[in-house]
């Protein structure tokens, strides 16, 4: 069995934690923090350049930097907290967006403050148990979400396609 080697400067070795938090794999990660039940952890984007979401085109030409904070699955039964240090980037002349910002696959998207996975588990656990059930699971499972959250998940997903109708009976008009 192979031993997992414990992050020692949080830098280039932190293997655990991209084996944890795969969305940090292609990330610097600067700092963790054990808040008790959050595990707090500081990283920055390093990828050289990021596609314009309007056009695709990679820029490379950094505009600015800010701080975003993104929760991530839980990890031994503790919250993660990312804090991110991401960038905006210049378009190119032939595109009307001048500015834009970088995101990181699989764990930002656009206004989100959760990452993909935990958006996805959390789906699941408004799908199977709803609001105030579901909220109690997701409190179990180290990704506290409010019922009105979880409702809010569930009024955000795509409707489901009806099929061709090949029978309709009295009661389908009730
Ligand atoms: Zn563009």
């Amino acid at each position: 069995m192979g031993i997992i080697v414990l992050h020692a400067s949080a830098g280039e070795n932190a293997c655990c934690l991209r084996l944890f938090c795969p969305a940090l794999r292609e990330m610097d990660v600067l700092n963790v923090e054990d808040l008790g039940d959050t595990m707090l952890i500081a990283a920055r984007t390093v990828a050289s350049e990021a596609p314009c979401p309007k056009c695709g085109l990679p820029s490379t030409r950094v505009h600015s930097r800010y701080r975003r904070t993104v929760w991530d699955l839980a990890t031994g039964g503790r919250a993660v907290k990312v804090e991110l240090e991401v960038r905006r980037f210049c378009g190119e002349p032939s595109c009307d967006r001048e500015i834009f910002a970088e995101q990181v696959g699989g764990l930002t998207r656009r206004h989100a403050r959760r990452s993909t996975a935990l958006r996805t588990l959390l789906t699941s656990i408004a799908i199977a148990l709803a609001g105030r059930a579901g909220a109690r699971m997701a409190y179990l499972v180290g990704v506290p979400a409010s019922p009105s959250t979880l409702l809010r998940t569930l009024r955000a997903l795509p409707d489901p396609e009806i099929g061709k109708v090949t029978v309709l009976g009295v009661d389908d008009f009730w």
